[in-house]
């Protein structure tokens, strides 16, 4: 009888405990359904016309649901999202050229939604630059958009933003990886088995280190924010004494590429589910969210560790800051003393949209679930690149100098 009291004890014991190591579900005023939804998958091809023009959609990150003739030197790319109802991110990538050198128009069709991203070009996926707005005509309609391109036997990279899929982040991610203080893993796979990969920051032991939680790419064209997200890292990973001592007081688990599925499928918002991902923290329906989720919880547990800040870079119109009217117990006051730092550093006017708790977005999951400070870093789809990397600088700097100097 002992002996399965003691049984008994042990397996409540170790069942509570794996419970704790889960993250809580948590009723918002605003909630959202985030069950699986239908989507439309692109057909992945090559279009081909005897004009000798050709194009496609054959690579990770693409957007082209059709590409057709329409008359002379005139075609039409047809660009849909993957499902409705979807907030307007137009989101396109395909390539485009012929066989021998000539000028021709291609319209961005678009359902519904209307032209949102300027276009950009580039002759070998990676470097990337504005096509000239002269270029650019708006159809009458104000939605769609008609592109004046010189095409030859080069392939013709267009897209809505440079193109940033799994592959970039991921050889990226191993760049990072070669720093002493950072390690590289996947913590567990999305609903099409790719990586959720991590990049776990920390010099010495981990054991009741304050956490700062890093997110990016919830979005897939939101690669703006992806940027600001990468300088930031950078800051935090230099060899300089406020830096170095950063890495040995605090952790920094970075998510960089929180939806690979949507952005390898080029998606407008959507996971591989037709959810948004970032309406999913609540009950975590979704994979990623959910071992993302449970992961945080269960490394903090494990090691007696705090969440004291969540920061999830995105992309919009504009760069904005979006936090929370609610005072956390993690760091009640460094929300304004970042934000007026930064705010300060580069000479801009503050541009900060609080609101109550509302809906299963990350920064409130970051109060509901550790009572810490979760802001919305918001990047403007076309923000000059080189300024983004100055900001994510910045606002690492500040962010390091408060947390080492004034300890909020
Ligand atoms: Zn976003």
């Amino acid at each position: 009888m002992k002996q399965l009291i003691y049984l008994f004890t042990i397996s409540l014991l170790l069942f509570s405990s794996c419970r704790s190591y889960q993250a809580k579900t948590y009723d918002f005023p605003k909630p959202v359904d985030t069950t699986d939804k239908p989507i439309e998958v692109q057909t992945k091809k090559q279009y081909s016309f005897p004009q000798g023009v050709y194009a496609d959609n054959l690579f990770d990150g693409a957007r082209l649901n059709n590409f057709k003739f329409m008359d002379d030197n005139k075609f039409q790319a047809t660009i849909s999202p993957e499902n409705f109802p979807i907030n307007n991110s137009a989101y396109y990538a395909f390539r485009v050229w012929s066989d021998a050198p000539k000028t021709i128009q291609v319209e961005l069709n678009y359902s519904k939604h209307g032209h949102r991203y300027p276009p950009k070009i580039s002759r070998d996926g990676e470097n990337w630059e504005a096509l000239d707005s002269t270029l650019i005509q708006l159809a009458a309609d104000s939605v769609n958009v008609f592109l004046t391109l010189d095409v030859n036997s080069d392939k013709l990279w267009v897209a809505a933003q440079e193109i940033q899929n799994t592959t970039h982040v991921k050889q990226w991610c191993e760049e990072k990886s070669q720093h002493a203080n950072v390690l590289l893993s996947s913590i567990g796979k999305s609903k099409m088995g790719k990586d959720l990969w991590l990049l776990d920051i920390h010099d010495g032991d981990v054991r009741k280190k304050d956490v700062i939680v890093i997110m990016s790419r919830q979005h897939p064209p939101e690669v703006t924010g992806y940027f600001a997200m990468q300088a930031f890292l950078d800051e935090i990973l230099k060899d300089q004494p406020l830096s170095n001592a950063f890495r040995k007081k605090y952790r920094v688990l970075v998510f960089p590429l929180m939806n690979p599925d949507g952005v390898d499928m080029g998606h407008w918002r959507h996971n591989a589910g037709g959810v948004d991902p970032n309406r999913d923290w609540a009950y975590y329906h979704q994979p990623e969210n959910r071992q993302i989720a449970n992961f945080i919880v269960k490394t903090v547990k494990q090691n007696k560790s705090d969440v004291i800040l969540g920061l999830d870079f995105h992309s919009t119109y504009w760069d904005v800051y979006y936090t929370m009217r609610e005072i956390p117990k993690h760091l009640p006051h460094f929300k304004d003393y970042w934000l007026g730092g930064i705010n300060q550093s580069l000479g801009e006017e503050p541009n900060e949209k609080d609101s109550n708790l509302g809906g299963p977005v990350s920064k409130n999951w970051i109060y509901t679930q550790f009572d810490a400070v979760g802001i919305t870093y918001e990047i403007g789809d076309s923000t000059p690149r080189e300024f983004i990397k100055e900001k994510g600088k910045v606002s690492a700097t500040e962010m390091m100098q408060l947390l080492i100097f004034k300890g909020e």
